[in-house]
């Protein structure tokens, strides 16, 4: 008989969630997890509690702050002498959410009566797992497991980490000092996010993004808006670049890179690097027992993210799709709630996407471009947040609501937003096109006033061209 009946290897927002579910469907539980706080305390939830989502959010927030109090308070009537800021105090607050909500996961274990292991896991076979910790190794074996390793950042030759002078996302929450000039490669979710942070804190930042368009994955007209209301900010952003080498010379970083007018020269005093994030699967044995790994390092699946081995099942980053907590928390309940019997699946096409820089950029469902390339027929209404009232008692009225319904069933195919809480207001989105509504539906839906979902209920009034106040 086996020690467990199931074992998650990885206690990120996917494995977590997974141990916590398999544990109300009544299974033995243990969850491996090798993540180590400074002083080498185990500290449970992964990139997202650790150094992801979470501390990235609290810095936006303080730094949010500072920049609201020093652009902004005025034109509420709020004036502040020798407004300032103490950057140990800011990340001690940081540092003392990630450990409140890490510690929090450990009292949910327990709760749960899921047993935490500490340690680095390695597949000795389809059943038994090696654990190496600090003191010494030891074997557990399960009925089932589950894989939630989530992902690492990504490296590029030409810019090596030193974790000084050039740095990935983590060496970025963690400066001590605000750089004067910060560069970042990748305009992506994590470049935007911290690039924000350090921007308003001061950071004259360069974003160097390889793409000729600024967030290829977006809807273009929100794209656009976005990089115009960043730029005001302060964030220069270069699109089509291609950076062929950073050098680390009298405590700078000297970049070298090419865009369409030739070869340009960018000196800073720190540079992130976040162009992506990949598997991680080093060192866990993964394809010595069988299991199928892509050319990306990715753990292959099949649709009830089972693995080549018909006991172990993947989830989270290291499968691959969009790398978000909440999809990889939500594959976690599909798979124990398969592995209690019960029949489960997910819907990818309405998985939210929100980057928090201010306002944030938030969508579910298709692009205009998307539409056309599926030679789709479809209706738009937009509605732009100048003319809510909401949003103007906010004092922040940039952005717009975009909902694209299909032109025959009226059916919502996709919704973008650039505005104030696109995060929360994106939500209302994914239930509709989840309940597969119609812009109708959503235009005949009571919404309060004044609060900023009622853009939502114009954009859907708009599809139809009866928008009130547009
Ligand atoms: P992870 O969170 O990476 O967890 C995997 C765990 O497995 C880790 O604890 C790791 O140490 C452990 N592990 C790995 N190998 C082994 C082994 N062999 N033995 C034992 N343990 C092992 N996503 C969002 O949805 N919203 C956001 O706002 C957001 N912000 C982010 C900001 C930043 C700066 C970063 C870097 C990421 C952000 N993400 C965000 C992405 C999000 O963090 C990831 O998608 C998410 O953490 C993936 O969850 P996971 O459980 O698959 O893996
Ligand atoms: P990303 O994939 O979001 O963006 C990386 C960017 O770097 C892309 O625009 C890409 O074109 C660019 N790039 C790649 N190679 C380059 C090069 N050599 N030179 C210049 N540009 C280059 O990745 P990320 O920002 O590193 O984030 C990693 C993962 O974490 C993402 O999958 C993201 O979904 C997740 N994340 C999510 C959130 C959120 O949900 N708010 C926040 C942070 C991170």
């Amino acid at each position: 008989m086996s020690d467990y009946n199931v074992v998650v290897i990885g206690a990120g927002p996917a494995g977590y969630v997974a141990a916590i579910r398999c544990s109300q469907l009544h299974k033995k539980v243990a969850c491996i997890d090798k993540w180590s706080d400074n002083n080498g305390k185990a500290s449970l939830g992964g990139t997202c509690l650790n150094v992801g989502c979470i501390p990235s959010k609290a810095l936006l927030d303080s730094s949010h702050h500072y920049y609201f109090s020093q652009k902004k308070a005025a034109e509420h009537g709020i004036q502040y002498q020798n407004l300032n800021f103490d950057i140990a105090t800011m990340q001690a607050r940081k540092n003392k959410i990630v450990k409140t909500l890490t510690q929090g996961i450990a009292s949910l274990f327990k709760k749960n009566k899921i047993t935490h292991l500490h340690g680095t896991a390695r597949f000795i076979d389809g059943q038994q797992i090696e654990i190496s910790n600090a003191d010494g190794k030891s074997t557990v074996t399960a009925d089932n497991i589950i894989i939630a390793t989530g992902s690492v950042p990504t490296n590029i030759p030409i810019a090596t980490i030193d974790n000084n002078f050039i740095v990935d996302s983590t060496g970025a929450l963690n400066f001590q000092t605000v750089p004067k000039r910060l560069g970042v490669i990748g305009a992506g979710a994590i470049g935007l996010e911290l690039g924000s942070v350090w921007s308003r804190l001061g950071s004259q930042v360069t974003i160097l993004e390889a793409m000729p368009d600024f967030l290829a994955m977006a809807d273009q007209k929100i794209a656009l808006a976005a990089r115009r209301e960043l730029k005001k900010q302060g964030l220069q952003i270069h699109t089509g670049t291609n950076v062929s080498s950073a050098i680390i010379e009298n405590e700078e970083v000297l970049i070298t890179y090419q865009d369409n007018k030739g070869e340009q020269q960018l000196t800073v005093d720190k540079l992130i690097v976040a162009v992506g994030r990949k598997p991680n699967t080093e060192n866990l044995g993964a394809a010595e027992i069988g299991i199928k790994i892509d050319q990306g390092g990715f753990i292959q699946v099949n649709q009830q993210r089972q693995t080549a081995m018909a006991n172990i099942y993947a989830i989270g980053d290291v499968i691959g799709g969009p790398m978000l907590a909440h999809k990889g928390s939500e594959e976690g309940v599909m798979v124990a709630e398969q592995l209690a019997g019960k029949k489960t699946e997910m819907s990818y096409d309405t998985v939210p996407f929100v980057i928090y820089t201010w306002p944030e950029i938030a969508w579910v469902g298709k692009t205009e471009a998307q539409l056309k390339a599926d030679n789709v027929n479809y209706k738009l209404g937009q509605f732009p947040f100048i003319a809510s009232g909401r949003a103007k008692a906010h004092g922040d009225t940039s952005g717009m609501v975009r909902i694209l319904a299909d032109s025959v069933t009226d059916q919502i195919l996709g919704v973008h937003i650039f505005g104030i809480s696109a995060s929360e207001l994106i939500s209302e989105a994914v239930v509709a096109m989840e309940l597969e509504a119609s812009a109708e539906d959503l235009a005949r839906i009571i919404h309060a006033h004044p609060t900023l979902s009622e853009a939502l209920h114009e954009a859907a009034l708009g599809v139809d061209g009866r928008m009130i106040h547009a």
